[in-house]
């Protein structure tokens, strides 16, 4: 575990020394759970939002992206749930004066008697060999069923009291477990307040009229509000999405973890709109589709595992989280609902607007069904930063930090050096740069030994380096080195072009 830590640490080094996220407001100390990307970080973001965006949107005719406003109007947020449910419980140990959120509190000593479990069951594993029957020892061994028991016990106990709002159920669990706080290990609690994770603001002057409104909590509502609008103006038919992309805020309680949770941040949202009974259907399609985008990234699928929801949302009838390995453990990253009519129901409600469907095939009319995907863009940035650093010791006592990032991702797809500034090399060279910069970010440069320029485009994750040198002159010929392998090869620069091209599509 502490080495994993120790990987979050270098990531965030590595992310600030190589521009890729800066903390925001830096030179004030920065704000907290607020970042900034850098020149190299908003490349890669932008690559990964575009990836997103070409697989659900490009590629599915029946899908539609839109751009709706961070400002809606206020009785959105009373519609959605938001104003009254969006609220996380919090309590405060009294010494060493930490905010945490209550839940998580309860959801990590749940963690620890898992890893309980998983330790019998490895042991045992271990023990019996080929012959061990996993499913047979967890409904029979007697330590592992009495965890099991342990853990529904406090199950039974913690989610009927989110549901019902019951900050003093949660309190009294909170000390019947004898849980206590990470930092100063006493167990001197306050009591457990709601807290409503929605930044609010006002719109117009500050006298009478002045009302006010929110920072989106989420894009969905964007979608959903204007469901009926994109179905009309797109004859669209059901099942049909529409998509979209953008920042969202959350005043979250505790953020820590780098750009894991962040009070500001980007969603991917996709709202899939289905013929009521059919959800279930076209929640086990998009489970499955979510999961082939990841691995399509080439991240080893071991890294991604679904985490279905045993207490649903309000609005949910089915859940399940996809997550990933992150350095701090196993975490979410997307989400999968399936949010019934709940929502569209809700705007119907308290707009006074129907936003219905009428069903050619079938000739009635009904509120649709959604099935939802929601994958949080800064969360993408750091699994695919995570999984991409790379520490490598090479022949001779040298060594390399290399972000073996997919190339479709990378900040830069080819950097170009001459190897000298004189002899007209730097001329060649522009004039290749010149020749691809249209169809790729290229990056030039003539500055120090060759090696210290390989060293610093695999840092950022440049899949190819072009040089130029004498021979170029005279037979157009160019050194390519690939960013992974260190391999070089001799082209001929009219090649160089068909060669990344080959690389983005794999
Ligand atoms: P968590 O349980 O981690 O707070 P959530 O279940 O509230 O997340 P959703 O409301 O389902 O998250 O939001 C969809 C996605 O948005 C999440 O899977 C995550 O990738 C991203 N996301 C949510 N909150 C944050 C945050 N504070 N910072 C960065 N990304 C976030």
């Amino acid at each position: 575990m502490a080495q994993q830590e120790d990987l979050l640490k270098k990531i965030i080094a590595h992310a600030k020394e190589y521009g890729f996220v800066f903390q925001s407001s830096e030179i004030y100390d920065g704000l907290s759970a607020v970042y900034d990307y850098a020149q190299n970080g908003t490349e890669l973001k932008k690559n990964i939002r575009d990836y997103w965006w070409k697989a659900m949107v490009q590629m599915h005719e029946n899908i539609v992206g839109i751009d709706s406003a961070i400002f809606m109007h206020p009785t959105v947020w009373k519609a959605s749930g938001h104003v009254d449910a969006f609220a996380d419980p919090m309590i405060d140990n009294k010494d060493s004066k930490k905010r945490y959120r209550a839940d998580v509190l309860v959801e990590d000593f749940l963690a620890k008697i898992e890893a309980k479990i998983n330790k019998e069951v490895t042991k045992a594993a271990k023990r019996f060999g080929d012959s061990f029957d996993e499913k047979q020892f967890k409904e029979t061994n007697p330590r592992v069923l009495a965890n099991v028991e342990k853990m529904d016990g406090i199950k039974n106990r913690l989610y009927p009291a989110m549901d019902n709002n019951n900050m003093a159920a949660i309190k009294e669990l909170i000390e019947d477990l004898g849980i206590a706080c990470p930092m100063s290990g006493s167990r001197n609690w306050t009591d457990v307040r709601q807290f409503n994770l929605m930044f609010s603001t006002q719109m117009g002057a500050m006298a009478e009229g002045a009302s006010e409104i929110f920072l989106r909590p989420e894009t969905a509502q964007g979608i959903f509000v204007n469901y009926l609008n994109v179905q009309k103006t797109g004859r669209m038919k059901i099942p049909f999405g529409i998509a979209q992309t953008g920042k969202a805020f959350r005043n979250e309680i505790v953020a820590r973890q780098f750009i894991f949770r962040m009070r500001e941040f980007e969603q991917m949202e996709m709202q899939f709109f289905v013929r009521p009974g059919e959800e279930m259907k076209w929640y086990e399609y998009w489970k499955e589709q979510r999961i082939k985008w990841h691995t399509s990234l080439g991240i080893p699928a071991e890294k991604f595992r679904f985490h279905d929801h045993e207490k649903l949302a309000h609005y949910a009838n089915a859940a399940a989280d996809i997550e990933f390995e992150f350095p701090m453990g196993f975490k979410e990253l997307e989400g999968i609902h399936s949010r019934t009519d709940f929502d569209l129901n809700a705007h119907e409600k308290y707009s006074g607007k129907k936003l219905r469907y009428h069903d050619p095939e079938t000739n009635k009319s009904y509120v649709p069904y959604v099935v939802e995907t929601s994958i949080g863009l800064d969360r993408m940035f750091l699994a695919i930063m995570s999984n991409a650093y790379t520490e490598e010791e090479l022949e001779g006592g040298n060594s390399r930090i290399v972000m073996k990032l997919p190339p479709v991702l990378a900040p830069y797809k080819v950097a170009v050096f001459p190897l000298t500034k004189k002899d007209g090399l730097p001329e060649k060279a522009r004039e290749i740069m010149d020749s691809l910069k249209m169809d790729y970010m290229c990056f030039y440069e003539e500055k120090d030994a060759i090696g210290k320029r390989y060293r610093r485009h695999d840092a950022i994750g440049t899949p190819y380096c072009v040089t130029v040198d004498h021979q170029t002159l005279e037979d157009n010929t160019v050194t390519i080195r690939e960013r992974d392998s260190m391999q070089q090869e001799r082209v001929k620069i009219e090649e160089v072009s068909g060669i990344i091209a080959k690389r983005l599509k794999g």
